[in-house]
């Protein structure tokens, strides 16, 4: 009932550069748009998949969409948004099945009753109180009620919970996630989109010369989602940095700042939740650097910054800031304001290379984490 990894166990590694290629060439077979749309799986975990790709790669339905997603990274490939799907926000799971609940004691035992409305005498009650076999006769008058529409109308119509006995026009609708067995409200999933594929000129030369390349194989700088750099740039920039003080002995501080709260609210908020508080987090911390420090993101609930011209005392004030700011803040979803755990170092006091220095700050976070709402940095020690 945990969290989990979308489709986490056994997973085998599928998006290889010779998979890449098979899928890529087969779509540019396809005459004339060279596009590819989904259909629906009842096994694949999104609910779609592309049959002709999983049977080419003998993989599980919908798992090419993650092949398909990295050539789309790549620029081989461009989405077309072709469905919005809702999935589970704790397990991500497209099983989903939609119940009505009586709002009283939620029991799913609930049957729909019809109102009637004899025009003659003006009786309303429930259809069942004026059933005689198949005719129906007004309780009130005594009459045959006939001719719908002449006699008698269907006034409304509501529900009776066989539970708790109480009658309601308006169910609870909301879905049960059949994967993770959570109940989760009707406008709580998380909402998804499927994309078909179409091949790109990037892709088209690739296929032609059945090979990648010269195509850039990193991401992108940014994380749209987050407005924050990716951490591949933030990594390339800290070697830039390393040699930069090698060279001048120009020093520079990280901070390395990790989410108290994340793996909770996955449990008890579900991913929705969890990830809106991450990206407001995100936008706080943007907000708190200057244009020359690199706020990015260095894993789903942990931050990196980069503080160029900043000694650690200063990156001490901007810790603190930091985590004064959240303090104040009202995150949707969440009962009590988030609470960040900081390790701060730098280049030379932790070292005179990349690996060495985010070892020592990723040791410094880890007890950091510990304790949690908390920041030490070199002169803590
Ligand atoms: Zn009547
Ligand atoms: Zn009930
Ligand atoms: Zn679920």
């Amino acid at each position: 009932m945990s969290s989990n990894q979308p489709s986490g166990d056994k997973h085998v590694a599928i998006d290889t550069e010779e998979n890449r290629l098979k899928i890529l060439t087969a779509i540019a077979g396809l005459a004339p748009q060279r596009r590819l749309e989904p259909e629906i799986s009842k096994t694949a975990r999104l609910g779609y998949h592309f049959p002709s790709l999983s049977e080419l790669l003998g993989c599980n339905p919908g798992d090419e969409i993650e092949i398909l997603e990295s050539l789309a990274d790549l620029g081989c490939l461009s989405r077309q948004l072709f469905q919005q799907i809702d999935l589970c926000p704790f397990c991500l799971d497209s099983d989903l099945r939609l119940r009505r609940l009586c709002p009283s004691c939620r029991s799913t035992l609930i049957a729909k009753k019809e109102i009637l409305h004899h025009f003659r005498c003006g009786w309303v009650g429930l259809r069942e109180e004026a059933a005689d076999g198949t005719e129906l006769i007004c309780p009130k008058c005594h009459k045959y009620m006939r001719h719908i529409g002449v006699d008698y109308e269907r006034a409304a119509q509501s529900y009776y919970c066989n539970v708790c006995k109480k009658i309601f026009n308006h169910p609870l609708e909301q879905f049960l996630s059949l994967t993770c067995g959570r109940d989760i409200p009707k406008d709580g999933t998380m909402i998804y989109p499927i994309f078909a594929y179409q091949l790109t000129p990037v892709g088209k030369d690739v296929v032609n010369r059945q090979s990648f390349e010269g195509i850039p194989v990193q991401k992108g700088i940014i994380e749209t989602e987050y407005n924050l750099y990716t951490r591949s740039y933030v990594e390339r920039r800290l070697g830039e940095l390393v040699n930069r003080y090698l060279r001048y002995q120009v020093g520079f501080s990280i901070a390395l700042i990790t989410v108290d709260g994340f793996s909770k609210w996955l449990d008890e908020k579900g991913h929705v939740v969890a990830s809106n508080a991450i990206k407001l987090l995100a936008s706080v911390l943007r907000g708190e650097t200057r244009g020359v420090d690199l706020p990015g993101l260095y894993d789903d609930h942990t931050f990196i910054v980069l503080l160029p011209q900043t000694g650690h005392k200063g990156a001490n004030v901007f810790a603190r800031r930091y985590t004064e700011r959240i303090r104040q803040l009202t995150t949707p979803g969440l009962e009590e304001p988030p609470t960040v755990s900081i390790a701060i170092g730098g280049c030379p006091d932790d070292g005179e290379d990349s690996d060495s220095i985010m070892a020592r700050l990723t040791e410094r976070l880890e007890r950091c984490k510990l304790k949690g709402n908390l920041i030490i940095g070199p002169d803590d020690e």
